[in-house]
């Protein structure tokens, strides 16, 4: 099935009204960050090397409803940590839905089972199961066996329950193409709506750094998968057309960071969803204050091999606006897999890496300690 009709309806009106209004940057997708914490340690992710007093930090509903309303995206998609241990989190979903929003869960699904009581079905509502892969693919990635077998019993679970479910996979450098497309293969026999497909983000506090993908090796591996897939025709995917043929080395795009804002319990992080330069106290800040120019591709050490879809599906979906007549081809054809790759932009004036991190933890830190203090001072007065 891939994205709904509807749903796709609905956002290119966003789009329409957005380019009507002349805005240059506008967001397309919030990815709310309500909690650092999960219940996995994945090798390849950068999200939850937090000491345990910001992992113990969770977004409330309050703030979390407010992020939405601040961005105005129409696609709220919450990530994590793992959302699921959120107690807020049903609030959250249906708050965000009554506003108009399309919500996206996404889950290592461990927890789904437990808690899908707590959810109902409905259009505007999806799960996005995790999984890198078939059953040895992803219990590797998530350094756990038999997490693969668990989340995809949650998986059937919840379809048979009504609800609307994708599946969200991060492939690295390790990847076999077959074994990826026999994956996708299985899970569009098992009936998921969607396939959302990426290359992971090389992160620099994931404790594996060995297997992210970089330019060039990202762009054959997608070649290779679409190739064994009637090139990509052959599966549902949830994401833009233009920006799988940008995997495939057939298209030239700049990022679009401010397309996926992030609200995370540090603020709206700065530049994107990977990467955490500084924090804006509110959207409008994150927009109007952000060098924007000092991200992207060639323009900065840790952009450079960067193709992750929450930096450039948002400059896919505007080529798409402006000349729908691209996806013509690719819908009849699929993507193109032999033949020159489009020249990519050049990294040579790029700007060194800064590291920020440490500095960004102590203050977080101390801003906790210091609240804390001023509750235990109110306390003892009362
Ligand atoms: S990749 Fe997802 S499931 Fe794995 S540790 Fe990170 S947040 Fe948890
Ligand atoms: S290329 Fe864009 S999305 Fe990727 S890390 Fe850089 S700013 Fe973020």
């Amino acid at each position: 099935m891939g994205i709904p009709l509807l749903q796709m309806a609905q956002i290119g009106a966003y789009v329409a009204r957005q380019q009507l209004m002349g805005r240059k940057r506008y967001p397309l997708v919030l990815m709310l960050e309500p909690l650092f914490r999960c219940n996995l340690a994945c090798a390849g992710c950068g999200k939850i090397d937090y000491p345990d007093e910001i992992l113990n930090q969770r977004l409330s509903l309050e703030d979390s409803l407010a992020a939405v309303d601040e961005c105005g995206a129409p696609v709220v998609v919450i990530a994590g940590g793992e959302p699921l241990l959120h107690r807020d989190l049903p609030a959250i979903v249906e708050g965000a839905m009554a506003k108009g929003k399309y919500v996206t869960v996404c889950t290592n699904a461990l927890l789904l089972e437990k808690n899908l009581d707590r959810y109902k079905p409905n259009r505007y509502f999806n799960w996005s199961i995790h999984l890198d892969g078939d059953a040895g693919m992803h219990d590797h990635s998530v350094c756990q066996d038999g997490v693969y077998e668990r989340a995809v019993a949650a998986m059937k679970l919840a379809q048979k329950r009504g609800f609307r479910v994708t599946i969200n996979c991060t492939l690295f450098n390790n990847a076999d193409p077959d074994r990826v497309a026999a994956f996708f293969d299985e899970m569009k026999k098992q009936g998921i709506e969607g396939i959302t497909v990426s290359p992971g983000y090389a992160y620099e506090r994931a404790p594996d750094q060995q297997h992210f993908l970089n330019r060039e090796k990202t762009k054959q591996l997608f070649r290779a998968i679409f190739s064994r897939g009637k090139n990509g025709k052959a599966w549902p995917f949830f994401q833009s057309m233009l920006f799988l043929d940008f995997l495939a080395g057939n298209r030239t795009y700049q990022c679009t960071p401010w397309g996926n804002p992030t609200r995370t319990v540090f603020g709206w992080q700065r530049p994107c969803y990977l990467l955490g330069e500084g924090y804006a106290p509110t959207f409008k800040a994150l927009m109007e204050e952000t060098d924007w120019d000092a991200y992207g591709t060639g323009r900065y050490e840790k952009c450079a091999d960067c193709m992750v879809h929450c930096g450039f599906e948002a400059s896919a979906v505007r080529e798409a606006f402006q000349r729908p007549w691209e996806m013509l081809g690719i819908l009849l054809k699929g993507f193109r897999t032999s033949g020159p790759m489009v020249p990519d932009l050049p990294l040579a004036s790029q700007r060194p890496a800064t590291y920020v991190f440490n500095q960004q933890v102590e203050e977080k830190l101390s801003e906790l300690h210091h609240h804390k203090a001023a509750r235990d001072h109110l306390s003892a007065a009362e």
